[in-house]
């Protein structure tokens, strides 16, 4: 009720605020808004036709019910994106407020990464490359894998004794697992800490909520998905045993200052204050992944900058796993070689899915360059097999967005939530 009167008292200024700054209407009758609200049909429809496109979607439940009771092929859904950006690119935002400006650019940029899913689901195959480019809207570079094994070498003196590199490393890192009767805890605490430090530099929406939940059999390690109203559903799959220091990397991944935050921030810049449909739906395979994952996880670095990520686990997270006394600086030391090695997946995946590669050698790549276990290689493969060139939005989408936000000024909690506040496209960005 409150928030009923609320926007009602809030009507009137916004629509001052329209008239102020709106360009004059466009003498064909057709709107931004009109194109969003299409924009919005042809995502959910196209969600009908790809399981797990559509990320999340918290606008009116009858627009999700029109395009379930009757989406359109994916020929007219291809026919219905090349439309919408006619339509875009015959609407002139000259005069506009920078905001409109960039709501274009995002309307064309989110139709066009549509429209080659689109292309996508009917069977065409690009390059790794390309596939990254067409969805996320950045080409990421492929080295040869030879271009990481100087860090190997460097990671070889760090962990030293007989066998394969990934086994001992895997070896070292196995002090460090949760036991699972006390993920729950360690989670919790995890997040609390990764919230504790997000809400005392960007303010959230009073009633921010999210639940939590183990899961298994996923090709994810965690997810979050956004229910609308600032409240996430988290769930964290356990088919691998967890490390402590991913606690934390979970809790600002998908929690704070991460995707929950995100997608919180959206949703009141956008759907609640301007009422900018296009922003209740998030496609996943879209320029706003990139923008997504790489603020998510160049998140950690922000909640938790220099060695207080290790300072943390050894107080809190070990003693509450039951682990004291494991070697959290040498384990820091390592990681932070292993990020060094991040992109040589994207070589692997596009080796593999191009075929040239076969699954066991790609096994045993992913093994020797994420320096982990065959199990753990097989589960990232199925990721690699679900997502494809989806990957590309972690590290390079973390480089990124750390760039980006160092060059917006000394305060980087400003920038991050500039970002997370906007719609600003990895073009911008880069
Ligand atoms: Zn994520």
């Amino acid at each position: 009720m409150r928030r009923l009167f609320l926007a009602a008292l809030a009507l009137p200024f916004l629509l001052v605020a329209a008239c102020a700054t709106a360009p004059a209407p466009d003498p064909s009758g057709d709107s931004l808004d009109a194109v969003a609200r299409d924009y919005v049909a042809l995502i959910l429809e196209i969600g009908e036709r790809e399981p797990g496109y559509v990320d999340a979607y918290y606008g009116p439940p009858e627009w999700a019910a029109a395009a379930k009771a009757n989406p359109r092929e994916v020929p007219a859904l291809i026919q219905g994106a090349a439309a919408l950006t006619g339509r875009l690119n015959a609407l002139s935002t000259r005069g506009a407020e920078p905001a409109v400006v960039q709501r274009k650019a995002y309307l064309l940029a989110h139709v066009s990464a549509a429209s080659a899913r689109l292309r996508m689901i009917g069977g065409e195959r690009m390059s790794f490359a390309d596939e990254a480019f067409a969805l996320f809207g950045v080409r990421p570079e492929l080295k040869p894998l030879t271009a990481y094994d100087p860090i190997l070498a460097r990671i070889d003196g760090l962990v030293p004794g007989d066998g394969a590199l990934a086994d001992r490393v895997s070896a070292f890192r196995n002090g460090f697992v949760i036991p699972t009767d006390r993920l729950q805890v360690v989670m919790d605490a995890a997040i609390a800490e990764c919230r504790t430090r997000t809400i005392r530099h960007i303010p959230l929406p009073a009633n921010e909520r999210f639940t939590l939940a183990f899961v298994t059999d996923k090709p994810w390690s965690g997810y979050n998905y956004f229910q609308g109203d600032a409240a996430s559903k988290i769930e964290i799959n356990t088919d691998q045993p967890i490390f402590t220091d991913r606690a934390v990397d979970l809790g600002c991944h998908e929690g704070y200052p991460g995707h929950h935050v995100y997608n919180a921030l959206l949703e009141r810049t956008f759907v609640a204050e301007r009422g900018w449909v296009e922003m209740s739906v998030y496609p996943l395979y879209s320029p706003m992944s990139f923008v997504a994952e790489g603020s998510a996880n160049y998140g950690i670095d922000l909640a938790f900058p220099g060695d207080e990520a290790a300072t943390f686990e050894r107080d809190v997270l070990l003693p509450l796993a039951g682990l004291t006394g494991a070697p959290v600086e040498e384990k820091a030391e390592l990681n932070a070689l292993v990020r060094q090695l991040a992109r040589a997946e994207y070589t692997i995946a596009d080796d593999y899915l191009a075929g040239r590669v076969g699954r066991e050698a790609t096994i045993a790549r992913l093994s020797k360059y994420m320096l982990t276990t065959t199990e753990r290689a097989t589960q990232r493969l199925r990721f690699i097999e679900t997502y494809r060139s989806y990957i590309i939005n972690y590290g390079l989408g973390r480089d990124t967005v750390q760039a980006w936000v160092e060059r917006q000024g000394p305060d980087h909690w400003q920038g991050m939530e500039t970002l997370l506040s906007s719609q600003i496209l990895p073009a911008d960005i880069l």
